[in-house]
């Protein structure tokens, strides 16, 4: 299997590590529980057509980076992802391709303890589904060679959105920046 040149560690399970966290990093969490203070209003939603969400696969899977391919184990898992991305934004909003000036809401399922963007999928070398950020997929499928050393970096958390707002999934807000 392929291994960054830079670590040992590979880039997959960099971008996806998880599962339980520790008792007292949870704790932490509680506290610093972020207000919901997203600007999305669930009203306004409007889903993508069966026809839509196959639209909106087939042109994202033309900017999927060469390393989603390599790591899904098959184009199909590949598909389930980008298809509960399509399912989880409004049919007029895209995250990969859309305006920069503009967020891209999900309205899709959120983790309880912190409200973050996230969906359900098999990562690679699992055999069950387990949840997993929406805004870590996303740059993991999407994102530059640049941006993704950058993001690796970070710690395996969801990113910081450079808009402000956690239920924002636009690919161009998540931020790079190291710290705050
Ligand atoms: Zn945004």
């Amino acid at each position: 299997m392929f291994q960054c040149r830079m670590c040992s560690e590979n880039p997959f399970n960099a971008m996806f590590a998880g599962g339980g966290k520790p008792e007292k990093e949870k704790e932490k969490k509680k506290k610093e529980r972020r207000k919901s203070s997203s600007r999305r209003d669930a009203a306004a939603f409007q889903a993508r057509s069966d026809e839509e969400v196959a639209a909106a696969i087939k042109r994202w899977s033309e900017y999927a980076h060469p390393r989603a391919n390599d790591f899904f184990a098959s184009p199909e898992q590949l598909e389930d992802v980008l298809r509960q991305l399509a399912k989880g934004i409004d049919k007029n909003d895209d995250p990969i391709l859309g305006d920069e000036g503009k967020c891209v809401y999900w309205y899709g399922d959120v983790t309880k303890e912190d409200l973050q963007a996230a969906i359900r999928m098999v990562k690679p070398g699992e055999s069950s589904e387990s949840v997993t950020y929406v805004n870590r997929v996303l740059a993991f499928i999407f994102a530059t060679d640049e941006s993704f050393d950058k993001l690796m970096k970070l710690p395996k958390e969801p990113f910081k959105m450079s808009c402000g707002d956690q239920l924002c999934v636009h690919l161009a807000h998540i931020s790079l920046a190291t710290a705050g």
